[in-house]
């Protein structure tokens, strides 16, 4: 279906529409505090698969269900670990998705056919309130186009999803940045599938352990998501090590000599080895990169033909999920 897609502020108007689309089977765009999401209801097949249809994602990558604070989260898994129910009270509502085992209460076709469900209860007040508004758990990955880079304002939603869905509930740009982390809490320890803004190490401290999931080859991935291409502008890109910073420089120049639209993107403290007005600075701090990182990255694709990143130098924390964004970002293929 074709739709004249509205941007609307979040109001007893538009949530009240955003309700009756989801009950319709229809796809509402809505802010969190780490991307905007594209939900829909989770309890129904054709709704679910609209969700696919619309962003042109593979049919083996699963979906988080958002619910707002307060839901009973017993209706959907069996929340029977010591440790999950502490890393709940520590983090949530916040950026952390929890992997449950689930009660089949929402459609399989959320988790592909798992016997798991992803499960988040998002801080932004504006998610809030539309998860209240609509009462139902609503899935919902990101609401940008597959492989595409994550939207962190309404206009990115609207760039890529134009004329695909009805409405897009504007909560201004996105805080955190980057996605939120997903944690597997369905064995003796928590295991992250998917880094983010609750670092490993956050996870651990609350709750003694906590292992990060590495994908090896010929292994079925435990989070199906992980083994896609991701985050990708439309410009080339090519990635550099910290210590590479020269060879990015002479790049650059060889690159600009030659009439190529290039632009940089690094953080502060490696700004200066390049031209002001051809830098996209990320910023100084994890939490400055990751909110910065995708709006740059859209920036790029409009402006350059060529982006030379280069890895920040930190390593750890909240690094580690800016650093696979990156990378994925820049990765052939
Ligand atoms: P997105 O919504 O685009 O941010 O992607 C959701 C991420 O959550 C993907 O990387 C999925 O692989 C992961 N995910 C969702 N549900 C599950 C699940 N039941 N088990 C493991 N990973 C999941
Ligand atoms: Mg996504």
């Amino acid at each position: 279906m074709m739709f004249q897609t509205r941007i609307e502020e979040i109001g007893e108007r538009s949530l009240l529409a955003a309700k009756e689309y989801l009950l319709q089977g229809e796809c509402v765009a809505f802010p969190t505090e780490t991307v905007y999401g594209l939900g829909a209801d989770a309890r129904s097949d054709a709704a679910v698969a609209n969700i696919y249809a619309v962003k042109g994602r593979p049919q083996d990558n699963p979906l988080i269900v958002h619910v707002h604070s307060g839901y009973d989260l017993n209706e959907l898994v069996y929340d029977d670990k010591p440790y999950a129910k502490k890393l709940r009270e520590a983090f949530l509502p916040g950026p952390l998705t929890l992997v449950y085992r689930s009660r089949g209460t929402v459609s399989k076709k959320v988790s592909c056919g798992l016997d798991t469900l992803a499960v988040r209860v998002p801080s932004h007040e504006g998610a809030q309130r539309f998860l209240r508004a609509v009462g139902i758990p609503v899935a919902a990955p990101s609401a940008n186009r597959s492989k595409h880079v994550s939207p962190v304002t309404a206009g990115h939603v609207y760039d890529d999803l134009y004329g695909k869905i009805p409405l897009i509930l504007d909560g201004g740009p996105c805080s955190g940045g980057i996605e939120s982390t997903v944690c597997d809490v369905t064995g003796d320890r928590p295991v992250v599938l998917r880094a983010g803004l609750i670092s490993r190490e956050m996870i651990e401290s609350v709750a003694g352990s906590c292992d990060m999931y590495v994908l090896k080859e010929g292994e079925p991935a435990r989070s199906p998501g992980m083994k896609y291409k991701h985050y990708a502008p439309a410009c080339k890109t090519k990635l550099f090590a910290p210590e590479e910073l020269g060879k990015a420089k002479e790049e650059f120049f060889a690159l600009q000599s030659g009439g190529t639209r290039v632009l940089v993107l690094c953080e502060g403290s490696a700004a200066a080895a390049f031209p002001q007005e051809a830098v996209l600075c990320l910023g100084n701090t994890p939490a400055e990169m990751a909110e910065n990182l995708y709006s740059l990255l859209r920036e790029a694709e409009t402006r350059a033909e060529v982006l030379l990143a280069v890895e920040p130098v930190g390593r750890g924390g909240v690094m580690t999920g800016v650093l696979n964004r990156l990378r994925k970002a820049c990765a052939e293929g």
